[in-house]
């Protein structure tokens, strides 16, 4: 957002006509950015919360003072708090900041998917975080999301063999002991991501958050622009796969250009590709922008749409894209009703990618944001297992490929659960493929499959942790 052209041009004219100094200048700029943004209903007052975040760091750094926000206690901390601002979890350093815990949010939400991408544990949504004391040692395991205050030596002693350092490379391609392929891809949104993926050793890009660029404008960017932000991508991965996301808009991620009526349940209305149908514009802009930016460069440049739930969406889809040249069409799989109709969404495209993080949310009609139902949004829950299962089921029927690309392709044990139901790639944080890429090498395809058959069988997400769990020490 800071480095939107849109608002650095509003800001410069603002100096150059006004004669206003440069921190007046950008204060007003982003507040007017601010008021667009706020006007479009009181859902909207997050992002304003963000903007006014990065409005304070402009002016700090414009006037030379420290930023605004985590402070730096000299000595690497856990950082505890109610939650964070995403520029928060971003601007973190990483030598320093050890863990986060926050009281809110949820497993998926953005501080959580941020604080995966710089490779910092994070447990999110434990209640009373803040009132821990200062100077408390405190053991975080983000993948169990267990935070335990003054751990005995032995608890210590057991966590140790698991801490890794935040960047370690990937070796190898992903595959199990007997040889059995699952591609280990980066999920990335962000120019930090793009380095951080190619630093681990990312064997492509499975999920490019594209709405990154158009979050904060009050103008959807141009072709060009998208084109440069396009190859810019591509460049980096030449010869690789990238799949690209058309632009997941609404919800969680609003954007005013789109004009936004209120709606009583964003989460539940127009997002993802249902804005194509008042937008087509948008849509056919960006798979053009796709399109010459593709050709450009040598990377392998998959699409696919967020957010589908028909088989005539998924119809208008891919006829956009095979208009616009694309050659690889596909679609994610977040809503029960693709993962339902699987079989026949499969005979319209080239591949799905499982968007775990939405999946679970409306497959259990709870809000992935929300602490307080993190458990039902619980990547082990063996109804989501099912889902996912339906569709890798559908996937080996017609032989195309089948990723799966929420939060949890995080997770070591998860990675085994999932090869096991046929998933043939796994794209997550950049941080966590050498960790996924040394589970599945430790096993074969066949304890991948008794593993998954033993957790879509149980009947609770921890049963099916510990299914897993035994089946792994027998
Ligand atoms: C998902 O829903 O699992 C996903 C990958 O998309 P996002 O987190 O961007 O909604
Ligand atoms: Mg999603």
């Amino acid at each position: 957002m800071a480095t939107d052209p849109d608002l650095i041009a509003d800001a410069s004219l603002r100096i150059r006509d006004r004669g206003l100094t440069p921190e007046r200048a950008a204060w007003e700029a982003i507040g007017s950015v601010a008021d667009t943004i706020g006007a479009a209903g009181p859902r909207q007052a997050e992002r304003v919360s963000d903007l006014y975040d990065i409005r304070n760091r402009m002016v700090s750094s414009l006037t030379g003072r420290a930023a605004p926000g985590v402070p730096d206690p000299g000595h690497p901390f856990v950082l505890l708090a109610v939650d964070l601002a995403p520029a928060d979890t971003a601007g973190l350093d990483t030598a320093r900041c050890l863990a986060i815990v926050t009281e809110e949010g949820g497993a998926t939400s953005h501080t959580a998917i941020i604080a995966r991408s710089l490779g910092i544990p994070a447990v999110v949504g434990v209640p009373s975080a803040t009132a821990i004391p200062d100077g408390t040692l405190l053991l975080v395991d983000g993948i169990t999301g267990e935070v335990i205050k003054e751990p005995t030596v032995d608890q210590q002693a057991a966590t140790a063999p698991v801490l890794r350092p935040h960047r370690e490379k990937l070796m190898s391609p992903g595959s199990t002991a007997d040889g059995h392929r699952v591609a280990l891809l980066a999920n990335i949104g962000s120019a930090r991501d793009i380095a951080s993926a190619l630093e681990c050793g990312a064997e492509g890009v499975g999920l490019y958050r594209t709405e990154l660029y158009f979050l904060g404008r009050t103008e959807a960017p141009s072709v060009g622009e998208q084109v440069n932000a396009c190859r810019a991508v591509f460049s980096r991965f030449a010869g690789r796969r990238v799949v690209v996301r058309t632009l997941d808009a609404g919800s969680d991620k609003p954007m005013p250009f789109l004009g936004y009526v209120e709606e009583p349940n964003p989460a539940l209305g127009v997002r993802g590709f249902r804005t194509a149908a008042s937008h087509p514009e948008l849509l056919h802009d960006q798979l053009m922008a796709i399109k010459v930016a593709a050709e450009a460069e040598t990377a392998e440049v998959w699409v696919m749409a967020p957010m589908i739930t028909t088989v005539d969406e998924v119809r208008s889809f891919a006829q956009g894209a095979d208009d616009a040249g694309l050659p690889i069409i596909g679609v994610m799989i977040e809503t029960p009703a693709a993962a339902l109709q699987a079989e026949l969404i499969l005979a319209e495209v080239d591949f799905v990618s499982i968007g775990t993080n939405d999946l679970a949310q409306y497959t259990f009609a709870a809000d992935r944001h929300s602490a307080s139902l993190a458990s039902l949004n619980d990547p082990w829950q063996p109804a989501l297992l099912r889902m996912v299962e339906m569709v890798t089921g559908a996937a080996a029927d017609s032989g195309k490929p089948v990723g799966v690309c929420g939060e949890a392709a995080a997770d070591p044990q998860l990675a085994l659960v999932r090869a096991g139901l046929g998933v043939s790639s796994l794209s997550m944080a950049p941080g966590a493929l050498a960790e996924i890429s040394r589970s599945l090498a430790a096993v074969t395809l066949d304890v991948c499959r008794r593993a998954a058959r033993a957790a879509c069988d149980s009947d609770s997400p921890s049963s099916a942790r510990e299914a897993v769990r035994a089946l792994l020490t027998t």
